[in-house]
């Protein structure tokens, strides 16, 4: 094995483990501080989670932590810094929540989310159906409108972070997985594509494979739980492009128009297996049938499936801060169905926690405090 040449006695101050959205955005903000390394097992970054998502920025969705967290991320995207992006990363889609004839009381949990800086906003049946003409009249009951959804660039947000990060010096390896972690004096030695590398600190960004990561260090696992996720597309010649994302209150299933298509899912979260996941046809064929009973497509066929993992621990908030009892090992896991709208604010939060073992002001002016994030909280939960 070939030990790297490293340019100070540790080699790198920091090594990132993982180049999908959330190692992407660490390495960005962490290469303005220190000499940053980000390691990638397969041949492309972003091939896992990052580039299987539903591409929403849906700022009323999640435990409350997780809220503050999405909306947290909205200057990032509206104002992104000078260069990042030549697309605008949000474009608008709004958001219709429906409850069935009958079911109208559900939408009440619904609009209680509400908030001055992104309203949920009551519409008759009859309106929904105007924005939304692909529905089945009959299926609609009430509904509810948040403006604030958007539709998020995911490969532009995704590809902004990696140039930046090369911008300010930080070498991106792919083909080059983690195969051993070993703690030394001033940081770590970490094997990888068969070269050795060490640095002060490792920030374990590797999603469902975050507990592998930290086994290999020999750090107790914190119950990550990788749930996949499926998504079909079927054409249409409908006009669907300005039709807003659609869900029921109460009901994980939603369908949203992208270039031509729509996307549909129908929301499951059965736990796996970290693995490169593909869609079961039980899931594709529950999605279809969902579509049937609730639109007037015409499906003839499903054009494109895929499935991705959402990795969550016990309490759905991610999980960003130093292992409290090995120095220098720093979790940035668990992001769940968050973790595109959460990228940049994450990112900076690692830097901030590494630096000063403090969230950035901003965070906690919104009332969140690194004990929402830390690594400990989970320990705590597991022995309560
Ligand atoms: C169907 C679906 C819909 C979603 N919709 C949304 C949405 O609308 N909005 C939103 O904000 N989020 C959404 N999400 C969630 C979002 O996609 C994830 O939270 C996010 O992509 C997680 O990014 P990540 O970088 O943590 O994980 P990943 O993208 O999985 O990246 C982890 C990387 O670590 C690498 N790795 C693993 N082991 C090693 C190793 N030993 N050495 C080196 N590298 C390693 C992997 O190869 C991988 O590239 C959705 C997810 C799914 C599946």
């Amino acid at each position: 094995m070939q030990e790297r040449e490293t340019p100070t006695m540790t080699g790198y101050d920091f090594l990132v483990i993982g180049a999908g959205i959330s190692g992407a955005s660490a390495a960005f903000s962490l290469a303005k501080r220190g000499k940053t390394l980000l390691l990638e097992a397969e041949t492309l970054p972003g091939y896992h989670s990052t580039g299987r998502s539903a591409a929403l920025y849906t700022p009323n969705f999640g435990s409350p932590v997780v809220r503050k967290l999405n909306m947290a991320g909205h200057g990032f995207f509206a104002t992104p810094p000078e260069g990042f992006s030549e697309r605008p990363l949000l474009t608008p889609r709004q958001s219709l929540t429906l409850a069935r004839p009958g079911e109208e009381a559900k939408l009440a949990a619904v609009l209680a989310c509400s908030t001055a800086e992104h309203p949920i906003l009551p519409i008759s049946a009859e309106e929904a159906y105007r924005l939304a003409p692909i529905l089945r009249r009959e299926v609609i009951g009430a509904a509810a409108l948040e403006p604030g959804v958007t539709d998020m660039d995911v490969a532009a947000i995704h590809q902004g972070f990696l140039r930046g990060f090369r911008l300010r010096g930080g070498e991106l390896r792919c083909a080059a997985g983690v195969s051993a972690l070993h703690r030394e004096a001033a940081g770590w030695r970490v094997e990888a594509g068969g070269e050795i590398f060490h640095a002060g600190v490792v920030v374990n960004a590797a999603g469902a494979w975050g507990d592998a990561i930290a086994q290999l260090a020999g750090i107790a696992p914190i119950g990550l739980v990788a749930k996949r996720r499926t998504i079909i597309g079927i054409e249409t010649t409908m006009q669907v492009s300005d039709m807003p994302l659609i869900e029921f209150a109460g009901e994980e299933g939603y369908l949203k128009p992208d270039t031509g298509r729509i996307l549909a899912s129908p929301g499951d979260e059965t736990p796996v297996a970290p693995q490169d996941i593909q869609p079961e046809e039980w899931d594709i064929a529950v999605t279809v049938d969902w579509l049937q009973r609730h639109t007037v497509l015409d499906i003839r066929r499903v054009a494109n499936s895929w499935a991705g993992l959402r990795t969550f621990v016990a309490d759905h908030a991610p999980v960003v801060g130093f292992d409290p009892e090995h120095p220098g090992f720093f979790w940035l896991v668990g992001q769940g169905g968050y973790g595109i709208m959460h990228s940049p604010t994450l990112g900076r939060a690692t830097t901030s926690l590494i630096e000063t073992g403090e969230l950035p002001a901003d965070l906690l002016a919104l009332g969140l405090t690194r004990d929402d994030l830390s690594p400990a909280r989970l320990r705590a939960i597991a022995s309560a």
